[in-house]
């Protein structure tokens, strides 16, 4: 019993919410533990359609606080992570057969109010004949509204909160499943797994942050009849070649009155999405595009292209599953996107908090709300996140660029979209990654593209990087740029570097034996 480590908080899912509550928690003195049963992300946390934004469509919802609330959360965010969010122009082209301009641009003038003193333009109307936006939309299409949102790389944003966390002393366990727990009178005992190893910790306040396994996860922790409080849906995107020169994104709206985003993505594609279609529990376990979905999809977007796209065209698709609070609502696209704590603590046990819902965007605002929501047991403290940065958002004066022109000066041999893209990345912490680096030799072999061994390390070091899938699509997005026969020796220099993996020290004050 002496060795079991015992903490305040211990928080079961590594996605966006899971990672932001141990930050958050962490930021506050208490103990923190995680654990993920895949890599960081590998949920829904890394497929989504990567929009920081209020959200237009809840306006028709009359869901104004979210929208509001994610408003604000968008210029924080912008603030604490502006090398991995960026601002981005959004135009919505109209369309004789859905919404009149009318409604658009007073929904739009509601969506500017919303968002307050913001720092992204305001809306407005443009004339597509006149606009680099209309050159490859069908000519009878003429008239538009613009305004702006913003992008982020979700899956590096989770990295982030959790690497944040773990710096202020949270023990985080990726590829660790949680298996059973169950109550003392006092606190939880947790029972984990990773690989053939069984682990157990002790923490005052647990939290269910298990995305579409949490009604599961319930019924693990609880009892096997508690009901489930979720509806899943699954949403998808497919990934075509570059439509486009321009940097701005496409709001669609579909025969259905849905909106599909249309978005510049990785400097040589355009990706394309979502979908709405509410699955059963059994198969949120691997979300896969379905024929049908694809399809709308593509319609979607030829309703507007002057050159249409087909099935050909596609050259990747990713799913993810939204596990939404159930509102009881009939039509899975209007259910509340907004997220919903449970605490469960009766007779004053230790406390299971369960996150339903939410969204990249509120991440930091659902955090303060589930520590508040704890406080009557693990003490009041003060919410710090909204002014504070996150790992290498401590950008200098003149942003990204002023970094790159930095990092330039300090590595001339460097070609500058390699630069570009280790900012955009790692924002400041590129300085860590280069660090006693003199020559391009000193960055170790090339993987692909101008990924290299170093890069690989630091992941492996610093970002907990254990399979070729966190490589290749969560900590970058190379598997979309590296070609097949590339990918073996990739595998076996990760294999290598991970034997050799020097992963950074808990900085926790607590006696933690070794998990
Ligand atoms: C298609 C789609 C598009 C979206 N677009 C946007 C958008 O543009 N903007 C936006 O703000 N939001 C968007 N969202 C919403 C957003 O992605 C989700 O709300 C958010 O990622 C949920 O995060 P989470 O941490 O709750 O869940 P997840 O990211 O799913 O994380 C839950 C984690 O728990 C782990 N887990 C489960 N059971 C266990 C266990 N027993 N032990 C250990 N670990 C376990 C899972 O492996 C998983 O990693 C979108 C969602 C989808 C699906």
């Amino acid at each position: 019993m002496a060795d079991i480590p015992f903490f305040d908080l211990a928080i079961i899912g590594g996605g966006i919410n899971g990672a932001g509550i141990a930050r958050d928690a962490a930021g506050r003195g208490l103990s923190v533990y995680l654990c993920e049963q895949g890599d960081l992300g590998s949920g829904a946390s890394s497929a989504s359609s990567k929009l920081i934004h209020g959200g237009l469509r809840y306006l028709e919802q009359y869901n104004f606080r979210l929208v509001r609330e994610a408003l604000q959360e968008r210029e924080i965010l912008l603030r604490s992570a502006p090398h991995l969010i960026s601002p981005l122009r959004f135009v919505m082209p109209c369309h004789r057969d859905n919404r009149p301009f009318w409604l658009l641009w007073a929904g739009l003038k509601l969506y500017d109010s919303l968002s307050g003193a913001s720092s992204l333009p305001r809306s407005q109307s443009i004339d597509l004949k006149a606009d680099i936006a209309g050159s490859i939309l069908k000519p009878e299409l003429t008239r538009a509204l613009s305004y702006g949102d913003a992008w982020v790389d979700d899956a590096r944003l989770v990295i982030l909160c959790a690497l944040d966390a773990h710096e202020r002393g949270a023990v985080i366990h990726t590829h660790t499943k949680c298996i059973k727990a169950g109550r003392t009178s006092r606190h939880w005992v947790i029972e984990t797994q990773s690989g053939g190893r069984i682990q157990q910790v002790h923490a005052r306040a647990l939290v269910n942050a298990a995305g579409a396994q949490a009604d599961e996860l319930n019924q693990l922790l609880l009892a096997p009849e508690h009901p489930r409080r979720t509806r899943l849906v699954q949403g998808s995107h497919i990934i075509v070649p570059r439509l486009f020169s321009h940097n701005s994104a496409y709001v669609l709206q579909h025969r259905d009155n849905r909106i599909i985003f249309m978005l510049p993505y990785e400097q040589d594609f355009t990706v394309i999405g979502t979908t709405d279609i509410e699955i059963t529990p059994e198969h949120a376990h691997m979300p896969r595009i379905g024929f049908d979905e694809k399809i709308y999809l593509l319609e979607a977007v030829n309703r507007y292209l002057n050159v249409p796209l087909s099935e050909r065209d596609i050259i990747s698709t990713y799913s993810g599953v939204r596990s939404l609070y159930d509102d009881g609502s009939s039509d899975a696209q209007k259910i509340t996107r907004d997220y919903v704590l449970e605490v469960n603590a009766q007779d004053n046990q230790a406390p299971l908090l369960t996150v339903f819902g939410g969204k990249i965007t509120t991440h930091r605002r659902l955090a303060e709300a589930a520590l508040k929501k704890l406080s009557p047991f693990l003490g009041e403290s003060s919410p710090w996140t909204e002014h504070a940065v996150l790992p290498g958002g401590d950008l200098p004066p003149g942003g990204l660029m002023a970094l790159v022109a930095d990092l330039r000066a300090r590595h001339p041999y460097m070609s500058h979209r390699h630069l570009q893209r280790l900012a955009r990345l790692y924002g400041t912490r590129a300085h860590v990654l280069l660090h006693d680096i003199k020559s391009a030799d000193d960055l170790g072999e090339n993987l692909g593209g101008d990924f290299t061994r170093r890069e690989l390390e630091y992941q492996i070091q610093f970002e907990w990087a254990r399979t070729i899938k966190d490589v290749l699509w969560r900590r970058t997005k190379l598997g979309l740029h590296l070609a097949p026969e590339q990918l073996p020796r990739l595998y076996e220099v990760m294999s290598q570097a991970s034997l050799q993996r020097r992963y950074i020290q808990p900085q926790i004050k607590l006696d933690l034996s070794p998990l």
